[in-house]
């Protein structure tokens, strides 16, 4: 954990604040990215996922105004949004181009919050809230949970709304799905509102029961290494709602409302039922879900050392029956194997981001180097590397 990293993102978002806004904030919240640590695409299918925060973290300064008026600013754009949040209703979600796309991933949460609060956003205290991050964004750590995470903290306790942690989780992703528009599962905004030290979240998407599962990557001498290809994804287009859209057909040919209900033995009859590229999509996430069982029920047998073989098979599932690799990923991978990681996998929603590779302490230089000479090789892009540390969720800095 680097504390100093941690200091200086929340000091960001301070001075930002006090730039934008010309006052000085009541306070900073922050929620961390997460990776994953398998279980993907599983979690719009009802299953099972087993995330872990990090220390990457996005930080908001927030001070109430007396108006009823929002106003968000960031990092990433020159300009404040500002409007009264009782506009909220209106914009969300058919007037959503109306702003910015970065800033509807708070404005969302706020809406979202108000509504799940059954408040009135008439007579809800103004806020104004400025952000700054250290999550690396559209590598698959979810900086769009980060954000969402610390939006919905951050006003919770400033309106005093009585939500748990599964109801601002619940927020970020009614956020992420109806005002941003982007088609995810729930597995991040948990991670960010439920993360702890050295631990993950064993998450069941269906009835959002969490279980902490101890990692003890320190204890055993490992590392979680990021290999970041740089390959940027985009969840709004391209192959992600084609393959939520197989995942949905598998499950009606076999009649069950979502494939956590299907198991391996299911799949034999399957194969007569839909197209060989819908049976694969229905394979990966049939077997994936077994995988996260699986690593939870080695990680407390046998210890971390020994969840490789998953990590594995997980990457090769989805470079092969839900093929959402990319030769980047499959690239790390392969260099993170040779040079002698644990394990490895593409982490997050694939066709870029990032792979995770289970490390030694003493062979994480040997695995940052096979990634880079590799990807040299291929003449990819230079890959950035660096290692992630189990950490705390949500809360007040
Ligand atoms: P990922 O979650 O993998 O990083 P997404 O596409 O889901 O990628 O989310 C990234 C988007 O979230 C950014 O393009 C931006 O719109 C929004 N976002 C994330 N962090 C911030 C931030 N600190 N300030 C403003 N917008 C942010
Ligand atoms: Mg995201």
């Amino acid at each position: 954990m680097t504390d100093t990293a941690h200091v200086s993102t929340a000091d960001v978002a301070r001075s930002l604040f006090i730039e934008r806004f010309g006052a000085e904030p009541v306070g900073t919240w922050s929620a961390p990215g997460r990776v994953n640590l398998i279980g993907e695409h599983t979690d719009y299918n009802d299953g099972f996922v087993l995330p872990f925060a990090i220390q990457h973290r996005t930080h908001v300064a927030l001070a109430p105004r007396e108006d009823g008026r929002i106003r968000v600013a960031s990092t990433f754009d020159d300009a404040a949004v500002e409007l009264a949040l009782d506009e909220l209703d209106g914009l969300f979600p058919g007037r959503r181009d109306e702003v910015p796309e970065w800033a509807r991933y708070p404005l969302g949460v706020a809406w979202a919050l108000l509504a799940a609060s059954g408040a009135n956003p008439a007579d809800a205290t103004g806020v104004d809230l400025a952000f700054a991050s250290s999550v690396p964004i559209g590598a698959g750590l979810s900086s769009s949970a980060a954000i969402e995470g610390a939006t919905a903290v951050a006003l919770a306790e400033t309106w005093g709304l009585s939500l748990d942690r599964v109801a601002l989780a619940q927020a970020g992703r009614r956020a992420e799905n109806e005002a941003v528009g982007a088609p995810t599962g729930i597995m991040d905004q948990m991670a960010a509102l439920l993360g702890r030290a050295d631990a993950a979240i064993f998450l069941d998407c269906r009835s959002l029961e969490t279980q902490v599962v101890d990692l003890g990557f320190a204890q055993a001498g490992l590392e979680v290494v990021v290999i970041d290809t740089g390959v940027k994804h985009s969840h709004a287009t391209g192959g992600y709602g084609e393959r939520r859209a197989a995942c949905e057909r598998g499950a009606a040919a076999l009649g069950v409302p979502a494939l956590r209900d299907v198991t391996v033995d299911d799949l034999e009859r399957l194969a007569g039922l839909v197209d060989d590229v819908t049976f694969r999509r229905v394979r990966h996430v049939v077997t994936e879900n077994e995988r996260v069982i699986e690593t939870v029920r080695t990680l407390s047998e046998q210890g971390p050392t020994a969840i490789g073989e998953l990590l594995v098979a997980s990457h090769a599932s989805m470079r092969d029956d839900f093929e959402i690799s990319v030769p980047e990923l499959d690239t790390a991978v392969e260099a993170a194997l040779s040079a002698g990681a644990v394990g490895a996998r593409m982490t997050g929603g694939g066709f870029g981001g990032a792979a995770i590779a289970l490390v030694a302490r003493d062979r994480v230089e040997q695995v940052r180097d096979a990634a880079i000479a590799a990807f040299s090789a291929s003449g990819f892009t230079a890959p950035t590397v660096f290692t992630v540390v189990p950490s705390a969720g949500a809360g007040r800095d």
